[in-house]
């Protein structure tokens, strides 16, 4: 800042050249601070089942040395706590690996109608465990979309995983792709070839509007205790966001309370 209003003192020319220093300086510390903020919080993820297990392990080691009932508990309470560990790794992992390729677009044509299924059926157990039904409608004809197949296996996962997880016990999932003419200006489509749209409807409770534009920011949560209790990281839709933005693809949240969410992606159709 200092730096800036000494520059504007200058000549013209010179305060141009320093309103552009100071709009990049303060870029560079917005950046700084979230990457400060990130480290925070994932250590503070990181740190909380480290302390339960030493907790635990402290108490298999006294006070439940010689019960094999408490015994058998912690263990299996310990074995979530490292589930959890290896997920939360797992998400901050293919976070940095999106992050680094994040410049050069895949360009695989990609059946969306595989990768649909195999996503639909890997999370069989869990819907089935919510007693909720998931529909996929796929138009006949539909193009393959540009892309890479793991990555948009990841997308869909995790949004498919979270309508299950937080739509409604014996509701509907939809999951629908249509070949379309538009994408709505505000989910910032800059393609120019014909998208395809996929969108995920669930039954659930619905965000509230003020929550939606952060929904995409890493560790950011409506409600942090549910989330948790359901097995979250709260990395799932940043990971969605830099994924859909490696595409050249869009996201659009709507929402409404007491109704339910619709999560919907747009990709690049291959020609
Ligand atoms: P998490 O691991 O917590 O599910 P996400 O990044 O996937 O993290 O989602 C961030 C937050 O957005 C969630 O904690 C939840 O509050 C909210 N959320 C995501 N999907 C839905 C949904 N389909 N319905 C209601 N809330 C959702």
């Amino acid at each position: 800042l200092n730096c800036s209003i000494a520059a504007f003192e200058k000549p013209l020319a010179g305060g141009i050249v320093a309103a552009l220093v100071f709009r990049d300086h303060t870029q560079s510390k917005r950046v700084e601070r979230m990457r400060a903020d990130f480290v925070a919080n994932a250590s503070h993820e990181i740190r909380t089942p480290l302390a339960a297990l030493g907790g635990y392990i402290e108490t298999l080691l006294g006070p439940a040395k010689d019960d094999p009932v408490a015994r058998a508990r912690f263990l299996t309470t310990m074995a979530a706590q490292v589930e959890r560990m290896t997920r939360l790794v797992g998400d901050l992992l293919s976070l940095s690996r999106v992050e680094l390729t994040e410049h050069t677009p895949p360009d695989d044509p990609v059946s969306l109608g595989i990768v649909l299924r195999r996503v639909v059926q890997s999370l069989e157990f869990r819907a089935q465990a919510k007693n909720c039904k998931v529909d996929i409608v796929l138009p006949d004809g539909l193009p393959a979309v540009v892309g890479d197949e793991g990555e948009l296996e990841q997308v869909f996962t995790n949004l498919i995983d979270n309508a299950i997880k937080y739509g409604k016990q014996g509701g509907m999932v939809r999951v629908e792709a249509r070949l379309i003419d538009h994408v709505p200006a505000r989910s910032g489509w800059t393609g120019d070839s014909r998208p395809v749209s996929i969108a995920i409807t669930d039954q659930g409770p619905g965000i509230a509007r003020e929550h939606l534009p952060r929904l995409t920011e890493r560790f950011y949560r409506v409600d942090a205790a549910r989330s948790r209790d359901l097995g979250g990281t709260g990395l799932g839709l940043a990971i969605v966001k830099h994924i859909v933005n490696r595409h050249r693809g869009a996201l659009t949240i709507d929402s409404t309370v007491g109704v339910g969410t619709v999560f919907t992606i747009y990709l690049p159709a291959k020609a």
